[in-house]
Order: structure tokens, then C-alpha cells, then sequence
């Protein structure tokens, strides 16, 4: 007895010398190959619990000296699977190649280096974010954005006077800014709106909708596509809280059209002692005419139009972080940030690294460094250039690639007709239809978010950052090897 345990326990000992180390096992090829997919953590791990549930396989008697040998064999196989099978994130990194530049589905704006880093060295410690450095006392969080803004949206001339008569503060998202400040400034009261302007911003938001949750009286004036300010003072009273201004950023009408010019409105509104708070959106601050995009006015000329109040997006053509910013007078502001719900709508201290970082960018003048307006700015021949460098080491075996002028979009819910001239990768694959091949593009790691155009799909690369192209041009390749079968993970 005593000598059968003590001959199954040299048996083992003999086993588990057979096991390889972890570095032996990294530095098989097809491990190493596993690093293109997977972060070089992720493989290690990968390697250890295979190692280790093969040296629990020994301790439960479950191989002989041949099993164990093909089982070490197989290692990469199960490697595989294993970081195939394990946890990963649920919101990852995608390749933008719709040549949407906004596109709410993806994020929006990506964030620059320089908010990147603000992110990361506030969010990784502890920070002043409601505490006032130099009185040592509770402070609040607008301090950190309050006087840039200040700077980006007015004169230097005017800039002392309006010090102490305007303020701003930031809330979750240009939606939570407009119901917020129809809340705080015009509940019970009544609220005139255009009727051409009672729009769906998106997603559900509907201006209407917005205005009877809030409270507010919806005092609708003019006709879809006519509107004077005379049909505003009318609809005037003792009631009147809010003169609200819609951006039509997301549709545009042409035609038998009018509806008064912002001075005109604010005149009417200084008259007679309304506020006229802009729903902006967009949060233009750099103008785009030298992007061949007219016509969006900014929101530092709906300031100097007299408006008491704008909301904008942080993450629209302002390039920044999902906020909705309000600026304007401060009275109005302030009256915002007493609303019981203002508290509901906090951004948290990211949100206000990220968007101090953006604003000093524009502040510095460094536009280049907001992802956005270079996405925007960037021509036409140096997309086609990066297409056909790309497109000639395609392997065109089974695919056919073509150079095509397309049209990106601004998107996001702005522009709505500006086209930037571009150029696309256009694909066709011998084995499968579009839809299969779009499909196959958005389970590569990572996914190639990709569009289909008469049948071909399409790779526009204004969107897509440079450094991606040689991982377009390897993924592609493998795309269009045989191996490929309609609707299966290409990967795995
Ligand atoms: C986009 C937009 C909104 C909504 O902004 P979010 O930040 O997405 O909430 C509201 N109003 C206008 C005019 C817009 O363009």
C-alpha cells in the first residue's frame, strides 16, 4: 500500500518536471502571434492558468506521460480559447471608418491628448474640484471653467464689463442644460416657441415634450416655415417667462422661409424684459467657412447677439466631453444653479478636467490638438494618398478594392447639409455579400466600423486616425484570404 503511494508520487514528480515555464511557453510562435489580438497581461495570464490546470490534471492522476505530452502541444490551442472565453471589456475602442465625424453611436468627439491627461492626472488622485486654494474653503466646481469660457466667448474689450454680469455652469448634456434651465427659469410660466422650431433634437428629445416636463407653458407662435417678431410680441403677457430660440442644427428648411434674426429677437426680448435663452447645440466656438462649412453661426455670436442665455453640447463641434454647458447672464445662472434638480445633473470631476483641458487648447489657439476640427480640416488628396497606400498592398485575390470620391458628414446632429469632399477604400468580396463583409470588419479586434454603398463597402478615412492604416491594410489582407467563410468570426 505505502509503496504504491510512494511509486504514484515519483510518477508525478516525474510528470510535473515535464511542464513547460511560462516564458518557454511565450515564446512559441503562436503565442507570440496571440500578442497582435491580446494585450501582452492578458496572454501571461492565459499562459499561467493553462499551465496550471494542466499541473492540476497531474495532481488528480488524470495522464500518462503521452497524454500529457499532446496536451502540452495543444497549449497554444487552448490558450486561445481561454482568452477567447475570458471577461473582457464590454466598451472598447472602435475604428471609425463611416466618415461620420460626430457619430453619437461611437462616442462623438473623440477627447484630445491634452484632456486626456487632465482626465488622468485629476481622476488619479485627489483635486480642488469644490475646494477654493486660495480662501481654504469649500469653492465650486464652475471656478475651473468659468473664466476660460469668459475668454473664448468675448472681446477683449468687452471682456471687464461682462466679468461681473456673466457666468456659466455645466451640467450632463446639452438636453439636461435645456430642460434644466426651462425649470429653473420658467416654470408655471409660458414659453414662446416658434412653431418651426418645436423640432426632435434626437434620441427622443422633442422640444414640446421637453417644455411640458419641465413645467413650463408652451406658448407656440408663427407657422412651420414662418415666423416674424411680431408674431413674438403678440403672444407676449404678464405670464411670459422665456423667449426660446431652437438651433435648427439638425435639419434645415429652404423655400418660402423666414423667422427673425437673433438681434432682431433679443431686441424684442430687451423691450420687453424677457430673457431669450438659445438652445445652440452645437457649441461651435471655431468657425468652419475655412472647412468650406457656412452658414453655423458660433455660439460667441449668439453671446453678441444679445441672447441671455445659450445651452450647448460639450461634444459636438466644440470637440470637448459629453456636458451641456450654459452660459449667459448671471442672474440667470445663478438662478439655475439654486433649481432644486441642478444638483441631479452634476458632472463629475472628468467631465470638468476633460472640458478645462479643451477650453484652454482653444484658448492657446492649438486647434490642431482638438481630433475634430482635424478630422474636419483635413483635405481630401491626403485621404486619397493614405487610400492608395493602402489599397496597394491589398491582396486583391479574392477582393476587388477601388479608390472612390465620397462625402463625409459632419453629423452628430449638426450641419446638417455640409459635405466634406473625401475619398474611400470601396470593397467587394468574392465569397461574401456586403452585409458579410461589413460584419466580418466589426468582428476584427479592433472592430472596423465601416459603411455599404451600391453593394461595395465603403472605408472612408477622414475618420479614421493615420496610425490605424496598418492595421486596415493587415486585417484586410486576412480578410481576403480563402480562409474566410460567410459569416464566421474571421478571427477565431
Ligand atoms: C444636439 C442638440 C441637443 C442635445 O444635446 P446633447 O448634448 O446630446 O444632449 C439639444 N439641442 C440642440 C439644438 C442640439 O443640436
Amino acid at each position: 500500500m505505502t509503496l504504491e503511494i510512494d511509486s504514484t508520487g515519483s510518477f508525478k514528480e516525474m510528470l510535473y518536471r515535464e511542464l513547460p515555464s511560462v516564458s518557454d511557453v511565450l515564446l512559441d510562435p503562436r503565442v507570440q502571434r496571440l500578442k497582435q489580438t491580446y494585450s501582452h497581461g492578458a496572454v501571461v495570464n492565459a499562459v499561467r492558468a493553462a499551465i496550471e490546470e494542466i499541473r492540476c490534471e497531474i495532481t488528480r492522476i488524470e495522464h500518462s506521460q503521452s497524454t500529457l505530452i499532446s496536451r502540452i502541444a495543444q497549449l497554444p490551442e487552448t490558450i486561445e480559447s481561454q482568452l477567447l472565453s475570458a471577461p473582457r471589456y464590454s466598451l472598447r475602442r472602435v475604428v471609425n471608418a463611416t466618415g461620420v465625424v460626430l457619430h453619437t453611436n461611437l462616442g462623438r468627439s473623440p477627447l484630445s491628448r491634452a484632456a486626456l491627461d487632465h482626465i488622468a492626472e485629476i481622476a488619479g488622485g485627489y483635486s480642488n474640484l469644490e475646494f477654493d486654494l486660495e480662501r481654504g474653503e469649500r469653492g465650486k466646481r464652475d471656478q475651473h471653467i468659468e473664466s476660460l469660457l469668459l475668454t473664448l466667448l468675448s472681446d477683449r474689450e468687452e471682456r471687464e464689463t461682462l466679468a461681473e454680469t456673466y457666468g456659466a455652469t455645466i451640467v450632463n448634456n446639452c438636453a439636461a442644460a435645456t430642460y434644466l434651465a426651462l425649470h429653473a427659469l420658467a416654470k408655471g410660466k409660458e414659453v414662446i416657441v416658434s412653431r418651426g422650431e418645436l423640432v426632435e433634437i434626437g434620441g427622443g428629445f422633442r422640444i414640446p415634450e421637453i417644455l411640458k416636463e419641465s413645467g413650463a407653458l408652451l406658448r407656440e407662435i408663427g407657422t412651420t416655415n414662418r415666423t416674424k417678431v411680431a408674431d413674438y410680441e403678440n403672444a407676449l403677457s404678464a405670464n411670459t417667462g422665456l423667449i426660446l430660440r431652437v438651433h435648427q442644427s439638425n435639419f434645415s428648411m429652404d423655400g418660402f422661409v423666414e423667422r427673425p434674426s437673433l438681434e432682431d429677437l433679443t431686441a424684442l426680448g430687451k423691450r420687453a424684459n424677457i430673457p431669450v435663452f438659445e438652445d445652440h447645440g452645437t457649441g461651435l466656438l471655431h468657425a468652419l467657412e475655412p472647412y468650406g462649412i457656412q452658414g453655423e453661426h458660433t455660439w460667441a455670436e449668439s453671446l453678441s447677439a444679445g441672447c441671455d442665455l445659450v445651452a450647448v453640447s460639450g461634444d459636438k463641434l466644440l470637440g470637448g466631453p459629453q456636458c451641456g454647458i450654459l452660459t449667459g447672464n448671471r442672474q440667470l445662472v445663478d438662478q439655475i444653479r439654486r433649481d432644486s434638480l441642478f444638483r441631479t445633473f452634476r458632472v463629475d470631476k472628468l467631465g470638468y478636467a476633460a472640458l478645462e483641458a479643451t477650453l484652454m487648447q482653444y484658448v492657446d489657439g492649438s486647434f490642431d490638438g482638438i481630433p475634430i476640427l482635424k478630422t474636419i480640416a483635413t483635405h481630401g488628396e491626403e485621404i486619397e494618398k493614405r487610400c492608395r497606400s493602402i489599397a496597394d498592398v491589398l491582396d486583391s485575390s479574392r477582393l476587388s478594392v477601388k479608390i472612390k470620391e465620397v462625402e463625409s458628414l459632419v453629423g452628430g446632429g449638426t450641419t446638417p447639409k455640409a459635405r466634406l469632399k473625401s475619398v474611400a477604400i470601396s470593397l467587394r468580396h468574392a465569397d461574401l455579400t456586403a452585409q458579410e463583409l461589413l460584419g466580418a470588419l466589426r468582428r476584427l479586434d479592433p472592430p472596423v466600423i465601416a459603411r455599404i454603398e451600391e453593394d461595395h463597402v465603403l472605408l472612408d478615412l477622414r475618420t479614421v486616425e493615420p496610425s490605424y492604416d496598418k492595421f486596415l491594410a493587415e486585417t484586410i489582407n486576412v480578410l481576403s484570404s480563402s480562409q474566410v467563410t460567410a459569416g464566421r468570426n474571421v478571427l477565431g
